[in-house]
């Protein structure tokens, strides 16, 4: 038992002293990191990449930017500022950096089954927040999207996706006396909303940023047919 507790807290050391060397490297401000992170976008600058990033790809002429080799090591000595975090579906059509035409260390990504904020995700974009000072938080619902069809249409599933699923309850209650017809495209721009709403509520790190004015969190919808996005502020 004594071992085991000895070992517990050794890994939690290794863990912590990891994390802080990680963020020193990230900040690349590591000494005067207590002033809070350096992050030269701003919340309008980040915004208008994304859209006109996203402006390009849906006509055709995404230009692919900051892809190569020689970035990412420039990112590696200096460390990252990327100007938004994107919390997102798992689905494979959907690739933040070529939807809205970044390159490495641009784009923060968070993907999981739904877009739904659980406590990883939401730990990982109060990282992002507090350690990378992202201006922007979105919340990337999209068109066809798995998880919310299966959560409107009361799809039974089994282990953890079931659990997770449960977490749309709330949208598909919401989008109940809806037209059929209407439901799921309604669910899936009320899910990123509503999820939107939640990071507020059960993050402290979150909530304070907005507050400050350090930070926005918006919502919006890819659609698959036309690559365009579609975002709720
Ligand atoms: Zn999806």
């Amino acid at each position: 038992m004594i071992i085991f507790a000895a070992a517990l807290a050794f890994g939690f050391f290794l863990l912590t002293n990891s994390l802080q060397a990680a963020e020193a490297k990230d900040a690349g401000h590591g000494a005067a990191s207590h002033a809070g992170p350096t992050n030269p976008n701003s919340i309008d600058s980040a915004l208008k990449a994304l859209k006109e990033g996203n402006a390009r790809f849906a006509a055709g002429q995404a230009t692919y930017p900051r892809r190569d080799k020689e970035v990412l090591a420039k990112l590696a000595k200096e460390g990252q500022t990327p100007l938004a975090a994107i919390l997102t579906c798992s689905d494979s059509r959907v690739k933040e950096d070529n939807i809205f035409d970044q390159g490495i260390g641009d784009i923060f990504v968070i993907k999981v089954v739904g877009a739904i904020p659980g406590v990883n995700e939401v730990g990982s974009l109060e990282y992002a927040v507090a350690h990378l000072g992202v201006p922007v938080v979105v919340v990337l619902a999209h068109t066809q999207c798995g998880a919310v069809t299966a959560a409107v249409t009361g799809a039974k599933e089994p282990g953890a996706l079931g659990e997770a699923l449960t977490n749309l309850n709330p949208v598909v209650k919401a989008v109940e006396g809806l037209e059929q017809s209407a439901r799921l495209d309604a669910a899936i721009k009320l899910s990123a909303s509503m999820f939107r709403e939640k990071l507020q509520m059960v993050s402290p790190v979150i909530a304070k940023a907005v507050k400050e004015g350090r930070l926005k969190v918006v919502s919006g919808v890819f659609d698959l047919a036309t690559g365009v996005v579609t975002f709720n502020e």
